[in-house]
């Protein structure tokens, strides 16, 4: 690249930056100075996602290791439903990192959003990470868990709906600039955060969590639980991005869009109802596959009405049944840590000189 191509369209050609030279898609100036900060909503994500910092292997997995390996303590209707969330997350966490990575970054083209997608990226890595210290500390099929995605219908139905977007995004040859294509990639940002991190990754949290409340499996319930609070902070800022896009480019939004993005969530609502019926054939833990049913068309409702979208479902038929899901945002790491981890951290027995 060329100092003249690096400056494109900034005047005079070597100016600092004004904030109203930023915009979220097709911004033509120096994308390589932060400040001054435009989108304030976007560095406090950062600063946020930061602030959460965790690792995988701090969570001690020592109970769920006995109760995996004992002979009654667990049913075989939850190790089914413990190994399809595995099995779902392991990869679809893949997914989103490659997308971040190999697609948003590049189109996104603001420093305060792209310095986000970065610490983001690295979230992504950690929970796959997480997802190989489960199935390497419960011993797990590693295959099993990590082709499951190939094998289970439900779980490669999921991922098929993402890759459609995915791809356009990571399609090297794919650019933005032009009105099908800025609306191919809002589409695609509103299906990435609000539908796989927004509504795909929920039955498998609320599974896990519920066996976690009732004393069993409390590492892997631990480890969902920094990786839910993680992704609701990717699901905030998704959300923030779409909306300000929209700001910037209104004529965008056009009632057939709205429409589109509509159907979406209701395949979505669908493709998430048969994962909850078949990693759950038979209902447990005092769960069954119709309370999730109320609870997704309560959350599909949720994440449109975050876009400016109305509800698809009226409220008698879309119900938050799982008012327990907000509590378990709430972590305290300190305390959770002090009293479970088993390792300590490297910088202090390392550091030697
Ligand atoms: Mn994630
Ligand atoms: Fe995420």
């Amino acid at each position: 690249m060329t100092a003249t191509s690096l400056l494109e369209d900034s005047s005079p050609a070597t100016s600092r930056i004004r904030v109203d030279q930023k915009q979220m898609i097709n911004c033509r100036a120096d994308l390589n100075q932060l400040v001054p900060i435009k989108y304030k909503w976007a560095w406090e994500a950062y600063q946020k996602g930061c602030a959460n910092n965790w690792m995988p292997t701090e969570i001690s997995m020592q109970r769920d290791i006995e109760l995996w390996n004992s002979t009654d303590g667990l049913s075989d209707a939850e190790r089914l439903m413990i190994k399809r969330n595995f099995g779902f997350f392991s990869t679809a966490e893949s997914l989103a990192a490659n997308n971040i990575l190999l697609g948003t970054y590049r189109l996104i083209t603001n420093p305060e959003c792209r310095q986000y997608l970065l610490r983001q990226a690295f979230e992504e890595a950690v929970h796959v990470h997480a997802y190989q210290y489960i199935v390497e500390s419960l011993g797990l099929d590693e295959g099993e868990i990590f082709n499951m995605y190939n094998e289970i219908p439900c779980i490669g139905a999921k991922d098929e709906f993402c890759l459609e977007f995915i791809n356009t995004l990571t399609d090297p040859n794919f650019k933005s600039g032009t009105e099908e294509t800025d609306r191919q990639l809002l589409k695609a940002l509103i299906v990435f955060a609000m539908i796989m991190e927004g509504m795909f990754f929920y039955v498998g949290f609320v599974q896990i969590l519920a066996l976690g409340r009732q004393n069993k499996m409390t590492g892997c319930s631990e480890q969902i639980q920094y990786i839910l609070r993680d992704e609701s902070l990717h699901l905030n800022f998704g959300t923030d991005c779409v909306n300000q896009i929209r700001l910037e480019n209104p004529h965008l939004w056009t009632s057939d869009f709205v429409e589109e993005i509509r159907d979406l969530f209701r395949t979505a609502c669908d493709l998430e109802y048969r994962y909850a019926e078949e990693t759950m054939p038979n209902g447990l833990l005092g769960l069954n596959a119709p309370m999730f049913k109320e609870y997704l068309r309560f959350i599909c409702n949720r994440r449109l009405g975050q876009i400016g979208i109305d509800p698809l479902f009226s409220s008698d038929i879309a119900k938050n049944t799982f008012p327990w899901m907000s509590e378990m945002l709430d972590l305290k790491k300190e305390k959770n840590f002090f009293e479970t981890r088993v390792t300590e951290y490297q910088s202090a027995s390392t550091l030697e000189w």
